[in-house]
């Protein structure tokens, strides 16, 4: 028998959510973003499954996309850090990548390379997230040495929030003035939005919608509003109990015994622990569903397990079926009590966990 711990990741959730962002901004054509592996999902398997429909992908740099082209992924791709040595030049416009301009190092590289084909510039301005790009003043110097450039084909004009989950703040607005006011005259595409953008801020949806941890599943607004999410989750994270203990009153569980029982308890013993990627900050209280009945992570998490409350689950027996996160539990309701978000709980998943894909 196999150590048990799985993610089931259903693709078909994955189209579902891609049609649904498209649906949210009918006219912008999406960039489905699927970097750092499909935020921790595969990006092969999942860009195979959308396919054709997807109008573009992008992920994080060279290497990632030319997995994505060894594996017979055929649609254009955007490199959202650009390139990192002048050398990747060639090769991305070979391999029809689109590339991130976010700085003059890559403007003089981009002028003096002599690659075989035209390529895509996405010219990124920084509207307040100081992070990447160029301050609005110097968009039309850097936008007219772009022009000049013979083997440039199409540009697009970007910006990236650094608030749009949060509705009730005006930073995503006085971004998007920021931005207006920088591109005004321009009759380029524009690109802003990510996935809380377009759930959240229909005015920045623009030409190209930048969709990224909406296709998992995973709503980026943290407050959302009573109305369940039209989002599906896309990954079950799933494994099984290996044990199951009567515990007195009085007794601790695990290490540094963070976990006393008040009464006698029924605990289930999960084989999953940090060393899958389950978060080991996860407190007490932290969702599980056992059987598909939802109780509590109780006892600090160890490498390869963690411990749950049976209390309510008096005929749970070992091999009996557990859910980490998924459509019983959210990634974010984990997030939420490990003090990190549904983005890196995904990214973190290990090679010790086995994928299966349905
Ligand atoms: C990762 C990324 C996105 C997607 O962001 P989500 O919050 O996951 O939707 C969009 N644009 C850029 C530039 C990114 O780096």
């Amino acid at each position: 028998m196999t150590r048990s711990a799985i993610a089931v990741v259903d693709t078909s959730a994955f189209v579902a959510n891609y049609r649904y962002a498209k649906s949210l901004a009918p006219r912008a054509r999406a960039l489905a973003v699927i970097k750092a592996n499909g935020y921790g999902h595969g990006a092969v398997r999942l860009a195979r499954c959308l396919g054709d429909e997807a109008d573009a992908f992008a992920v994080a740099c060279t290497e990632e996309a030319m997995e994505l082209r060894e594996s017979g992924i055929r649609q254009p791709i955007v490199l959202l850090e650009g390139v990192f040595e002048p050398q990747e030049i060639d090769n991305a416009a070979l391999c029809a990548f689109g590339i991130v301009i976010h700085a003059l190092h890559q403007v003089e590289w981009l002028e003096r390379a002599k690659p075989s084909q035209q390529l895509n510039v996405w010219i990124k301005i920084d509207t307040g997230m100081h992070r990447l790009g160029f301050a609005p003043d110097e968009l039309s110097s850097v936008l007219s040495r772009i022009k000049a450039i013979p083997h440039v084909a199409d540009i697009v004009l970007m910006s990236h929030f650094a608030r749009a989950d949060e509705t009730a703040s005006d930073a995503t607005e006085r971004q998007l003035a920021l931005f207006d006011r920088a591109v005004a005259g321009q009759t380029l595409a524009c690109s802003v939005a990510n996935s809380a953008g377009i759930i959240a801020w229909p005015g920045a949806h623009r030409d190209w919608i930048r969709p990224g941890i909406m296709l998992y599943g995973s709503s980026p607004i943290a407050d959302p509003s009573d109305t369940p999410s039209p989002l599906l989750p896309v990954m079950h994270l799933e494994s099984r109990l290996i044990a199951v203990h009567q515990l007195a009153a009085g007794e601790s569980i695990g290490y540094g015994a963070r976990y006393t029982c008040e009464r006698e308890t029924r605990v289930g013993v999960v084989a999953m622990g940090y060393a899958d990627g389950y978060p080991r900050h996860a407190v007490d209280g932290t969702p599980v569903a056992v059987n598909g009945q939802r109780t509590r992570l109780i006892g600090r998490v160890s490498m390869d397990m963690l411990t749950v409350d049976l209390s309510d689950q008096p005929h749970a027996q070992v091999g009996d079926h557990v859910q980490l996160w998924g459509d019983l539990v959210s990634a974010n309701e984990v997030a939420a009590c490990s003090q990190t978000i549904s983005y890196e709980l995904f990214t973190k998943v290990t090679r010790r966990v086995h994928f299966r894909y349905r």
